[in-house]
């Protein structure tokens, strides 16, 4: 079978001491999994259930992008995450089975046009122009689980252009990716190829074009960002 035009290419992420990469299928995120973000912006954290948007995967980007400031927003926020990667198949999973699923964790950036999903809000409409964004889903290179060792106090922090704009504690995630993949596993038959983002610390704010932005957390390789210096 051919196709009418070229298919676009797998996605394929990077893992730490594999020589293959990790092909990436889909890309959730979490709302609100900071208690200092969901007050940044004006809400609360939902103590109910975990919450979620996607991200096209056609919009990922590794670390190192060079990439324009984007059209349609006066109003390019970073936010800094932990993503992690499934490896087996989970369905409503147990809580051993989602433990046993996450493969691996990496930095990664939830880029955002804030203007247009306050639009949403306001509005009562979908996030798609605010959240999935091209390019706006930066990941560096994965670090497997069990490599990573346990999630506890890692200081998870994103500075601009050198500046220190965001700094948390991955144990100040309300939801633990244990809990989402439980969760989101009532929702989705997950499994590999499946990248979940898991919410930002408070202090996300707008970059400019000609702006570096780079974030870090403890044990993972950092994920950097460039906007170039003219507009799209
Ligand atoms: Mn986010």
């Amino acid at each position: 079978m051919s196709y009418l035009f070229p298919p676009t290419e797998v996605f394929g992420l990077p893992v730490a001491g594999e020589t293959a990469t990790y092909p990436v299928r889909r890309i959730f995120c979490v709302g609100r999994n900071y208690v200092a973000h969901a007050a940044e912006m004006g809400g609360e954290v939902d103590r109910e259930a975990p919450w979620y948007f996607t991200k096209s995967v056609a919009h990922a980007v590794m670390s190192g992008a060079e990439l324009p400031y984007p059209s349609g927003t006066a109003n390019y926020h970073h936010e800094m995450e932990l993503a992690f990667a499934l490896g087996a198949d989970v369905f409503e999973a147990t809580e051993p089975e989602a433990a046993e699923a996450i493969y691996a964790y990496g930095c990664a950036l939830d880029m955002t046009r804030r203007d247009r999903q306050q639009d949403g809000k306001d509005n009562r409409r979908p996030w798609s122009l605010g959240k999935d964004v091209e390019g706006s889903a930066v990941f560096a290179e994965m670090t497997r689980a069990k490599d990573f060792g346990a999630l506890a106090a890692q200081r998870i922090a994103l500075g601009v252009n050198g500046d220190r704009r965001q700094d948390g504690r991955l144990s100040d995630m309300v939801w633990s990716p244990v809990e989402i993949v439980m969760h989101l596993s009532k929702f989705y038959h997950l499994g590999p190829g499946d990248v979940v983002m898991t919410g930002t610390p408070s202090g996300v704010g707008p970059v400019v074009a000609g702006d570096e932005i780079i974030g870090t957390i403890d044990g993972l390789a950092p994920v950097k960002l460039a906007l170039m210096v003219t507009k799209s």
